[in-house]
């Protein structure tokens, strides 16, 4: 197969040229290339297929499960646009040794995905047998961890020393939910006490202060520890960019950080409309001033990547179990579809960014990190023909009834785009045309992931 006439955006290049596909992979790049299929990407973009290192299907929650599964949540993130998702696994059973989850969440996705993905485990307590196996697990292409600061299986700050020096040793990266776990629950406690139990109350619980602390906390830690590779998951607010920041000025290496498309596009207003319980997620949407400056950090490189933190729950589900109580509603929002339309239209459409920016902070870097590349996240020859198409001359305004998601709201309901996905490509194979996925069930493959690298 030959994509022709395309605005190919390369490693270093945004060239309109061709791309020739063969065996599922990239087999050469430049112009006048011919094959028996063609697809014409006259005036379109042809760009990495994304790469959502941030997702939670079948999330486990204890109150709820979150209601993608690994089939309707890789068809979700194909018809956006979306070829590899690496998914956090859920926490196991208390004492529960490191691969518990793991094979669990290959039960989940063999025969299911229909994009290829992989697993950051979690480490939710430390003994000699979890560090042992950080070791043994990298053999199985597990080769980044999640721990938490707040909610059950919060790390104690010397178990995420212990942690980051292991990680540092082995060469792993620590992905890392930072918010102060005991202010947070005391300003819950309050608020209910207080009988002030409405949708603001949850993001008035935990404000910014409580990440930025954690952000602040963990970076010391790790410098502590040696200087890991540490990945800040889901940045909502400019003060834990600061604190990101000033840890960076002072020489700390290895800090890689992620932000959400709900940070860059929503604001914390939402939690005063009638609708505003939709909207509860962790860490709660900001002041809207922060909108732009978390742009600006993508822009000028402080932002390394865009993940979705996918973990929908219905809107009535939501309502039902958390109407007269913020703190009973399960946390999450939908996103693993619109990630990749939404920062097009955006971010490169209205030039905040550039679509070589695009295709670092959805694809090639969230691939470095990571340990995919460069099998995945860039155009290049012998890489994995993964692909989206983006049109920049449709428009379409999302409508939850157009999406693929398993959830009866999307928050971005009205946004208009100046962008559609054309059709996504992976592995050479055409799972995506015309809002509509026709690739084959059960074609995702697991992904043995190398050790990360810097970006
Ligand atoms: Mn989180
Ligand atoms: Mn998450």
């Amino acid at each position: 197969m030959v994509i022709k006439n395309g605005k190919v955006v390369t490693e270093n290049s945004l060239v309109k040229t061709d791309v020739l596909i063969r065996h599922g992979v990239i087999k050469a790049i430049g112009d006048n290339l011919s094959d028996r299929d063609e697809i014409d990407a006259t005036g379109k973009y042809v760009l990495p297929g994304g790469i959502d290192v941030h997702t939670h299907f079948d999330l486990d929650v204890g109150i709820a499960v979150a209601q993608d599964d690994f089939y309707t949540g890789t068809i979700a993130a194909a018809c956006g646009g979306t070829t590899t998702i690496v998914d956090h696994v859920a926490f196991g059973p208390k004492g529960c040794n490191l691969e518990h989850q793991i094979n669990q969440y290959h039960k989940l996705a063999r025969g299911k995905a229909v994009i290829d993905y992989g697993f950051h485990g979690v480490i939710q307590h430390i003994d000699t047998d979890v560090l042992y196996k950080m070791k043994t697990l990298i053999d199985e292409g597990i080769t980044s961890y999640k721990i938490y600061m707040t909610y059950d299986y919060k790390l104690s700050d010397e178990d995420i020393y212990t942690t980051l020096m292991r990680a540092k040793e082995l060469g792993l990266i620590i992905a890392v939910h930072p918010e102060n776990d005991g202010i947070v629950n005391r300003r819950r406690a309050d608020f209910v006490q207080a009988g002030k139990t409405a949708p603001i109350y949850h993001a008035l619980s935990r404000p910014e202060q409580c990440e930025a602390e954690a952000i602040g906390r963990v970076l010391q830690i790790n410098r502590m520890a040696g200087d890991a590779m540490v990945y800040i998951v889901h940045l909502s607010n400019n003060l834990g960019m600061q604190q990101i920041n000033m840890v960076r000025q002072n020489g700390y290496e290895n800090i890689f950080v992620e932000t959400c498309p709900q940070y860059l596009t929503l604001s914390d207003d939402k939690y005063n409309d009638d609708d505003g319980i939709k909207y509860i997620a962790s860490p709660p949407l900001r002041h809207e001033s922060n909108n732009e400056l978390l742009w600006q950090d993508i822009e000028n490189g402080d932002i390394d990547t865009i993940g979705t933190d996918h973990c929908p729950f219905d809107y009535a589900l939501k309502q039902k179990m958390g109407a007269d109580d913020f703190t009973k509603c399960p946390n999450g929002l939908p996103g693993v579809e619109t990630r990749m339309p939404i920062l097009f239209s955006e971010g490169v459409i209205k030039m905040r960014i550039s679509p070589k920016r695009f295709a670092d902070i959805t694809a090639a870097n969230p691939a470095k990190l990571f340990g995919m590349y460069p099998q995945k996240g860039v155009i290049k020859e012998g890489s994995d023909a993964d692909i989206v198409i983006i049109d920049p001359s449709k428009k379409v305004t999302v409508r939850h009834e157009s999406l693929h998601e398993n959830v009866d709201f999307t928050p971005y309901e009205g946004l208009d785009l100046e962008c559609a996905i054309d059709c996504v490509i992976s592995r050479g194979d055409i799972i995506v045309r015309n809002n509509e996925y026709i690739g084959a069930k059960k074609r995702g493959k697991f992904i043995k992931r190398g050790l990360p690298q810097s970006v």
